[in-house]
């Protein structure tokens, strides 16, 4: 079986121009160490589901992104986490939502499909879990980062609560053109066959009232099964969770036949678009067929796979 790794570290306005060249390289350092760590469990034979862990767990330790360790600021100044697993082969989900002071979250997620007998937890619980199986914590100064820091001063006293496009509605997203979105996510195709997805995140700068995003909703941003696809996405999730995105993509291979890449571009290219919404997704089939699809300027993404083939990029076509 064609063993297949693909990950993502955030889609948005990326764009030639906006790095420096040891910026750039930063990034490719980043994204190349998550596929060493992911693909080294995929190429001895270990289960797609732990590849996808190896992987985000690297990213989520990497400042660069937004999720674990570069997690951006909720309107009180917190880091409050949202991540999810889910495993193609049984369909089993982990997910856990506003989470606080966890070093991995999608280590918590994959706790929560082993051990609670459910598949969402989320604030206080979702702690006393972690806290119960023996989950590492991080204090606060662990996850404080110079730029999410200054990111969330800028418009902490307002409603903003991201750097996003122009709108009118002073309760959405900030007008900015720099805005980008630095989730990070995984899908992987394992020697056996099986499929597995998972996506961690921060969420989005300013926040407020508890907000979760699309990150870890099983379906909207996360979505596993052998019959179908592995997707993880990245944007502005409240599009992505109307959408049902992730579980639309499979849906559209499962019901209607469409390929994997066919199936992605309608959703990402079309029916998001239609909707107003910003971001793409990483994804994989039962074949090893891989897709990256974006409607943003660009998608921090990598992949890697046992037919020789790698590739790490940034920017739009
Ligand atoms: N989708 C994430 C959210 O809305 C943000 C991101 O992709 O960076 O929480």
């Amino acid at each position: 079986m064609p063993v297949t790794l693909v990950i993502h570290g955030g889609a948005g306005n990326i764009h030639p121009g906006m790095m420096t060249g040891s910026q750039e390289q930063q990034y490719r350092e980043g994204l190349t160490a998550a596929l060493d760590k992911g693909y080294a469990v995929l190429r001895d034979g270990g289960a797609a589901t732990d590849a996808v862990i190896a992987a985000i767990t690297e990213l989520e330790n990497n400042v660069l992104f937004n999720a674990g360790r570069g997690s951006v600021f909720t309107k009180k100044g917190l880091h409050e986490m949202d991540a999810a697993l889910m495993d193609g082969a049984t369909l089993n989900a982990g997910a856990i939502a506003g989470v606080r002071n966890i070093k991995n979250p999608i280590m918590l997620a994959r706790e929560v499909v082993l051990h609670s007998g459910h598949v969402f937890l989320s604030g206080k619980g979702a702690g006393e879990f972690a806290l119960s199986r023996g989950i590492e914590f991080a204090p606060d100064d662990y996850f404080f980062n110079k730029d999410p820091y200054d990111q969330w001063v800028d418009i902490r006293d307002s409603d903003f609560y991201q750097l996003d496009h122009k709108e009118d509605n002073m309760k959405g997203p900030i007008p900015n053109t720099d805005h980008k979105f630095g989730t990070v996510g995984a899908v992987a195709f394992d020697a056996k066959g099986n499929l597995a997805g998972g996506t961690s995140t921060g969420g989005m700068t300013n926040k407020r009232f508890g907000r979760i995003g699309d990150s870890p909703v099983v379906g909207a941003g996360t979505y596993a099964n052998n019959k179908t696809c592995a997707i993880s996405c990245t944007g502005h999730g409240e599009y992505f969770l109307r959408a049902v995105v992730a579980y639309d993509v499979s849906c559209l291979m499962e019901y209607k036949g469409l390929s994997l890449q066919e199936a992605c571009n309608t959703v990402i290219k079309d029916k998001l678009v239609k909707l107003g919404g910003e971001g793409g997704l990483i994804a994989v089939d039962g074949q090893g067929n891989h897709d990256f699809c974006f409607n943003s300027a660009g998608m921090y993404r990598a992949m890697r796979n046992d037919g020789g083939r790698e590739e790490v990029a940034f920017y739009g076509a």
